[in-house]
């Protein structure tokens, strides 16, 4: 009866052995977060308002010490455990009902090493906090495309954005990982070091262990580079994506750019007479030498009146930043992928009409270019199995009210449904996994058994499960 009216957290907490969370605090430099406590409604929220969970301890970590001393505890104590890195991940799995969270905030840090050229990053950090240091250096890594998003999640289901096409996926700059495993241990893995380890790290999604740092190869880009983004009507749509699929078929590796339909959004940079009608955009950078950036995207305007062009020249981490208002905290939010071998006219033809139908005048519907530095890598020399597909389409549901989730998350579910009837499209992506309803074995392809055999290994309890990754043959459902 005492449970009653309890949310998940307060009843796991209240099932705890006397005395188990204060000696936990006694020996942890971080903060950790109770019910109770003042900050914990802030603390459980995450990026998709969507989420609403109740964890019985967050354990905000100052270091690697503090996340072995939070893995032993939830393993102890029988406890579901959930690791924040960004708590960007469309599922929400960087928090959980009843259970400790590892929220790596707090472990940002990023140190550059001029002379390696690589780059150290803790497990919490964003985007925008490795950008900012490598730039002062000229460098980069090929990361995503929004800076408030965690390299964490990002990394360990794969990482596509402006440079992936030039460097390959996030993961494929990876030169080692410190990881603490579901023992409490701590391994270093890199391709000399635990390579079992570091194969199934590279793309399996957090399945393995908690990383608390990564180091990853740097590369020269910018500090100035080109940024193609044009807006064009929507009854523009097929001839335009004509005219993009013939450019991304032989496009220079120093460009990549996305295609999407949307609604133009009701802001000053676009024509008040236009906004809220269908359109179809293009998004993307150059860095080669500037003076060729008009030549190299003349093919994807000519023909078409633009209702708007953002384009020129700007920094690389203004590059990075430029769509980060768009997506801000505790919207609501469903994202949801599928991999192409082409684009077929099915493909633009779903796009236009789901564009149409779309229930939030927010979503879109996206064409990623992918290939290049990404399909040179075999498929089975890391976790991550989908190298061979030159695109990939994401329904990306964005709404305000929470009486409207149901028609949002059916708009995005029915759209990729419909897509994956499609001789032409398959699999999916960790990053945008929807609420992770589809099986594993989607996303993995044939690596899928050597996975779970990794996962076996190291993960026998599936202390790491619910982040729509792979489980062990040993755990039962
Ligand atoms: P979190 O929600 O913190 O974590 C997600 C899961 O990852 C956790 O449940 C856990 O299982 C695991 N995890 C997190 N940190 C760790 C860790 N340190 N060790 C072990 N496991 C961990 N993706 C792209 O590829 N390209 C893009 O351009 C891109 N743009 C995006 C823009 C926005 C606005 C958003 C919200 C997402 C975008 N994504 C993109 C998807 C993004 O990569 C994923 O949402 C990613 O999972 C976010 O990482 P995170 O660390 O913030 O995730």
């Amino acid at each position: 009866m005492a449970s009653v009216g309890k949310s998940p957290g307060e009843k796991a907490l209240a099932s705890l052995p006397g005395g188990a969370v204060r000696s936990f605090e006694a020996d942890f430099f971080g903060d950790v977060v109770l019910p109770a406590d003042p900050e914990y409604e802030e603390v459980r929220r995450i990026w998709n308002g969507m989420i609403d969970r109740y964890p019985a301890i967050v354990a905000r970590c100052d270091g690697t010490a503090d996340v072995v001393a939070a893995v032993n505890f939830a393993r102890e104590h029988d406890l579901p455990l959930a690791v924040r890195g960004g708590g960007h991940n469309v599922a929400g799995t960087a928090i959980c009902d009843g259970g400790i969270v590892v929220d790596l905030s707090a472990m940002n840090g990023v140190r550059v090493d001029r002379e390696k050229q690589t780059v150290r990053v803790e497990g919490g950090a964003t985007l925008g906090d490795v950008d900012r240091e490598t730039q002062l250096f000229g460098l980069a890594t090929p990361l995503g495309a929004v800076s408030e998003t965690g390299v964490a999640g990002l990394t360990l289901n794969g990482g596509y954005g402006h440079l992936t096409r030039q460097y390959g996926l996030a993961l494929d700059n990876l030169r080692s990982v410190d990881v603490v495993t579901a023992d409490g241990r701590v391994r270093t893995a890199s391709a000399d070091r635990n390579a079992d380890l570091f194969w199934g790290i590279r793309g399996g999604g957090g399945a393995l262990g908690v990383v608390t740092s990564f180091e990853f190869d740097l590369h020269e880009v910018g500090p100035e580079v080109y940024a193609f983004f044009e807006w064009f009507h929507g009854d523009d749509t097929a001839a335009l994506m004509e005219r993009y699929l013939e450019w991304t078929a032989d496009a220079p590796r120093e460009a990549g750019v996305l295609a999407f339909t949307a609604h133009v959004p009701d802001l000053e940079e676009f024509p008040e007479e236009s906004w809220g009608e269908p359109a179809m955009a293009m998004l993307g950078s150059y860095r080669g030498d500037l003076a060729d950036a008009d030549d190299v995207f003349r093919p994807l305007r000519d023909g078409a009146t633009p209702i708007a062009d953002l384009s020129g020249p700007m920094d690389y981490a203004d590059l990075q930043s430029m769509l980060d208002e768009d997506y801000p905290d505790g919207l609501r939010y469903y994202w949801k992928s599928i991999f192409l071998t082409k684009v077929s006219d099915e493909v633009v033809d779903l796009m236009r009409r789901y564009t149409e139908s779309a229930p939030s005048a927010l979503s879109t519907v996206d064409l990623w270019h992918l290939g290049g530095a990404v399909a040179e890598v075999p498929r089975d020399a890391t976790a991550f199995w989908h190298r061979d597909k030159p695109y990939m389409l994401t329904f990306e549901a964005n709404w305000e009210e929470p009486a409207d989730d149901e028609a949002n998350v059916a708009w995005g579910r029915d759209g990729i449904a419909d897509a994956s009837d499609l001789p032409v499209a398959s699999g999916s992506y960790g990053n945008f996994p929807g609420m992770n309803e589809d099986p594993a074995k989607r996303r993995f392809g044939d690596n899928y058994e050597r996975l779970v055999d990794l996962k076996t290994e190291y993960d026998p309890e599936n202390l790491f499960g619910g982040n729509g990754s792979v489980a062990p043959r040993t755990a039962v459902d």
